[in-house]
């Protein structure tokens, strides 16, 4: 990073600015609010390629960089001050990164399943995210069966 803010001219940007990892991003892969210098990376990036993460880093910065030199006059985020930094760093100016194949973002909200329905006739299980009292077993009602089904609820 020292790198790229010395090219930029702004050698102790990284001391004013705060730079944290994020939890809560899962969309994308960093954030930057150039005004109060703050910069959050998605915090599943830590089992990312450390090169990645540079250039995560990088994107986000030239943004604080780009409102520190510029201030007010830039008038589109990633327009000709923010793509001129990233050359400067020798990345190319990507708007938007993908995420790398095999590094899922954690899920926003996991559904919670914790209710098992289970016919003790056949053994049909279903998961739930709440406790189905009206769910019969369908092939047990076809024959013949009241096919009530027992509501076990799953560890917390
Ligand atoms: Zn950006
Ligand atoms: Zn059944």
């Amino acid at each position: 990073m020292n790198r790229w803010l010395a090219l930029w001219g702004v050698p102790d940007l990284a001391e004013k600015s705060t730079i944290e990892w994020s939890r809560r991003m899962t969309s994308s892969l960093g954030r930057s609010h150039p005004q109060t210098r703050l910069v959050r990376v998605a915090a599943y990036l830590k089992q990312a390629d450390p090169a990645l993460v540079e250039e995560v880093l990088c994107h986000e910065m030239a943004h604080v960089a780009a409102y520190a030199i510029h201030g007010g006059r830039i008038r589109r985020p990633h327009g000709p001050e923010w793509r001129q930094l990233m050359q400067t760093a020798g990345y190319p100016p990507k708007v938007r990164m993908a995420v790398p194949p095999g590094l899922a973002p954690p899920k926003r909200k996991r559904t919670r399943r914790a209710y098992l329905h289970l016919c003790l006739l056949c053994k049909m299980t279903r998961l739930a995210g709440r406790a189905m009292r009206r769910w019969r077993c369908a092939r047990c009602r076809r024959n013949g069966f009241d096919g009530k089904l027992r509501i076990a609820k799953l560890g917390s």
